[in-house]
C-alpha cells in the first residue's frame, strides 16, 4: 500500500515514450495526463501554458507530433491540489468528451496510482480497449500489480499485460548486464501466475531520466538507442494487439473519436 503513495515505478515515462513509439510506428496518438497526485507530462515533454477552446471545445497542446492534454496545464505549480472524488469524475469526463481528440488512432491515459474514482470515471465515461500495467521487477510492486489486474478485471477493462520497467541494466562499454531493481524474470513468473502477459521490457537506461528531466522523451531524443528500440517493441506488441479500430479513419465521428485507449495503473 504505501508503494503507491510514493510512485516511481516509471509509469508516467513509460506513458509518454509508448505514445512516441506508436507514433514512430505509424500511427496518430494523443495523450492524456490525469494523475492527480502529479501530474508529470507538462515536465516530460516540456510543454507548458494553457490549452485554448475553440467551438466549445477544448483544443489539446502539441508535444512532438503527439496531441496532449494534462491536469498539470490547469493546475498552478507547486501549489498542492487534493482532488475529491466527485471533482476527479468531473474533470475525466471533460477531458475524455470536451476535448478534441478526433482523428486519433489512439489515445493513452496515464492513470494516478490506486485503485479509486479516477480509474471508475474512465471506464463508465468511454469505452476502455484495454489496460497496461506498469511494474518494476521488485516483489512489493508486484503486489501492486496484482491489485490492478483485479480492480481492472472488476471494471471490465481488459488488462493487456505487464510492462516491466527498470529490468535490467546493461554496461554500455562491456554489455555486462545487472539486475538492480530485481530480476525481470519474477515479473514473468507473477504474470504467468495471474495468466496475463509481459508486454515488453524496459532497461534501466541513464537516457531516459535525463531525457525525461529535459523535456525530451528518449524515443525522440534517443531514437536510434537500445532504450528507443524496446519501446517500439512495445508499441509493435500493444499495435497487433490493438489495432486501431476500421470505423471514423477517416476523421468522422468526432463526438466519439477514441479508436483505442489504453490507462496505466501505477503500482
Ligand atoms: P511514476 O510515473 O511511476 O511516478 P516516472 O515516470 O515519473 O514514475 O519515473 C520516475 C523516475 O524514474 C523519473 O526520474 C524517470 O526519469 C525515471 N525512470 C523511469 N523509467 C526509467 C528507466 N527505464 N530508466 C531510467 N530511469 C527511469
Amino acid at each position: 500500500v504505501v508503494v503507491f503513495g510514493k510512485g516511481g515505478v516509471g509509469k508516467s515515462t513509460v506513458a509518454v515514450n509508448l505514445a512516441l513509439a506508436l507514433q514512430k510506428i505509424g500511427h496518430r496518438v494523443g495523450l492524456l495526463d490525469v494523475d492527480i497526485y502529479g501530474p508529470s507530462l507538462p515536465t516530460l515533454l516540456g510543454i507548458s501554458g494553457r490549452p485554448a477552446v475553440s467551438n466549445r471545445r477544448i483544443l489539446p497542446m502539441e508535444a512532438d507530433g503527439l496531441r496532449v492534454m494534462s491536469l498539470g496545464f490547469l493546475m498552478d505549480e507547486d501549489t498542492p491540489v487534493i482532488w475529491r472524488g466527485p471533482i476527479v469524475t468531473g474533470i475525466i469526463r471533460q477531458f475524455l468528451r470536451d476535448v478534441d481528440w478526433s482523428g486519433l488512432d489512439y489515445l493513452i491515459v496515464d492513470m494516478p496510482p490506486g485503485t479509486g474514482d479516477a480509474q471508475l470515471a474512465l471506464a463508465q465515461t468511454v469505452p476502455v480497449d484495454g489496460a497496461v500495467i506498469v511494474t518494476t521487477p521488485s516483489d512489493l510492486s508486484l503486489i501492486d500489480a496484482a491489485r490492478g489486474l483485479q480492480m481492472f478485471k472488476t471494471l471490465n477493462v481488459e488488462v493487456m499485460g505487464i510492462v516491466t520497467n527498470m529490468s535490467k541494466f546493461v554496461v554500455p562499454s562491456t554489455k555486462e548486464e545487472f539486475f538492480i531493481f530485481g530480476n525481470p524474470a519474477e515479473v514473468a513468473k507473477e504474470a504467468d501466475r495471474l495468466e496475463t502477459p509481459v508486454l515488453g521490457e524496459i532497461p534501466l537506461d541513464l537516457t531516459v531520466r535525463e531525457g525525461g528531466d529535459a523535456g525530451r522523451p528518449v524515443v525522440v531524443g534517443q531514437p536510434e538507442s537500445p532504450v528507443t528500440e524496446a519501446f517500439v517493441e512495445l508499441a509493435k506488441v500493444v499495435a497487433e494487439k490493438k489495432p486501431p479500430h476500421a470505423e471514423g479513419a477517416a476523421g468522422e465521428g468526432a463526438e466519439q473519436p477514441k479508436k483505442g485507449l489504453f490507462s496505466f495503473l501505477k503500482s
